[in-house]
């Protein structure tokens, strides 16, 4: 099938099913339909065309705000079942990830590993036909409502610390696992640490082969920047029509108001110079920011991986930062006022604060400027002092 047939079929199913509503029904039908994932096998909800014929399913369902398609790039969990689960697994749970049935999250860092996420020291030892596991992990966004975890841990520790991890498909609902929310400077408790006491998990429910952990993550990780990618945009798009908050959702911060202009005018500072200057500056930071993205989304189409992606999230972060002090500026003396005495107060400080989550989550401004520095600009790259070294016999973090 050609992509104009396909594009044509995509319009004219969302034609005839998609009435505007955005229900777990609709995504239902998108999936049976063979619409969520056309670039997967035929026998697992795809029909094996191409990543760039499947992109014209996308485009057509994004042109009517339609949810559902798209996932061969977007749905981390089910992408990553697909390529590294056994059959069985793949049929236990492919579809509920696709309908969003199964609650998931992220079992990678932990109190000594985060930006070297090798130096993992979750252990699992196998029992016979399963593994049992001991460790901490933290800062696991969702964790409190998941049923199941990516989890990596180590399984070889007299190998190098690249080498001796698999990538599990944990059950979260089991006495082994202790979820403890986390709260942060902000109040709210969007992530949380894990204790895992002799958890166990079936051998069945490893993704990927034994040992070969670091290269499934590295795929995971990738399908992780493609959804961070996908909600900048989306953030970059609602931003421009004001601030746009959340429930206490525990995955999803508030975005904040990048604008900032009504609240200058409203404070009656929108002809100060110095503010003015600011406020362009901020404004500039976000538009080069969108022609940046612009750049790397174009870069990705024709199939180059880019480090432009660091570039963005780097901005982001400094858009962020930058928004936050100059919208506590603004309000002067008043920013000092907390909670419901002063709305406007709060949500600087919260601004300020929660600007922390795009500078550390998803790697740090200096992991992002470490990768620019030798994969754009050519510096010689860090120094690896265990390289090649057994995992048993590196310096460990303190735990
Ligand atoms: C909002 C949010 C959500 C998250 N969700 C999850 C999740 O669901 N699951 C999960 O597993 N993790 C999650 N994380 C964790 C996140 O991936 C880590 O916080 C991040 O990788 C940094 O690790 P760390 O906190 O251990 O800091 P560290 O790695 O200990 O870094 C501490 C400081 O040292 C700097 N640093 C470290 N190494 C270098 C280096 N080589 N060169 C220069 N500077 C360096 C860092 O930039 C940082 O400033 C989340 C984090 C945030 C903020």
């Amino acid at each position: 099938m050609t992509s104009d047939n396909l594009r044509r079929e995509a319009a004219e199913w969302l034609a005839e099913n998609w009435k505007g509503e955005r229900t777990d029904d609709f995504v239902e039908r998108v999936v049976d339909a063979r619409l969520a994932a056309p670039s997967w096998p035929v026998e697992w909800y795809g029909r094996g065309v191409s990543p760039d014929e499947s992109q014209v399913v996308a485009e057509e369902f994004r042109k009517v705000g339609a949810p559902g398609a798209g996932q061969d790039v977007t749905n981390l969990w089910a992408n990553t079942v697909l390529a590294f689960g056994s059959d069985a697994l793949r049929g236990e749970h492919l579809r509920d990830l696709m309908l969003g049935r199964t609650n998931m999250c992220l079992l990678y860092s932990e109190p000594g590993a985060g930006s070297d996420l090798a130096s993992v020291q979750t252990r699992a030892d196998r029992d016979g036909d399963e593994w049992i596991v001991n460790g901490q992990k933290v800062w696991t966004s969702s964790g409190r409502n998941a049923d199941y975890g990516f989890l990596i841990a180590r399984t070889d520790w007299d190998v190098p610390k690249h080498r001796g991890l698999t990538f599990f498909f944990l059950p979260m609902k089991q006495p082994g696992v202790e979820v403890r929310a986390l709260r942060q400077a902000t109040g709210d408790s969007r992530f949380n640490e894990v204790f895992l006491t002799d958890a166990r998990v079936s051998d069945d429910n490893r993704l990927g082969d034994l040992g070969k952990g670091w290269s499934v993550l590295q795929t995971a990780l990738a399908y992780e920047r493609a959804v961070m990618g996908e909600s900048m945009q989306r953030r970059g798009a609602q931003s421009d029509s004001g601030a746009v908050r959340d429930s206490d959702d525990e995955a999803n911060a508030p975005i904040p108001d990048l604008s900032l202009v009504e609240l200058a005018r409203d404070v009656g500072r929108s002809s100060d110079p110095v503010i003015r200057q600011r406020l362009m500056a901020l404004h500039s930071l976000v538009q080069v920011n969108r022609w940046n993205g612009q750049r790397a989304k174009a870069e990705l189409e024709q199939g180059t991986s880019s480090s432009i992606v660091s570039l963005g999230k780097l901005a982001m972060s400094r858009i962020l930062h930058t928004a936050g002090s100059l919208q506590a500026e603004l309000l002067g003396a008043e920013g000092m006022i907390g909670g419901q005495d002063s709305p406007r107060s709060a949500d600087a400080t919260y601004a300020m604060l929660n600007a922390f989550f795009t500078s550390i989550g998803g790697g740090t401004d200096q992991i992002q400027r470490n990768i620019i520095g030798e994969r754009v600009l050519g510096l010689p790259k860090e120094p690896e002092v265990d390289k090649g070294v057994p995992f048993s016999q590196v310096r460990k973090a303190a735990r």
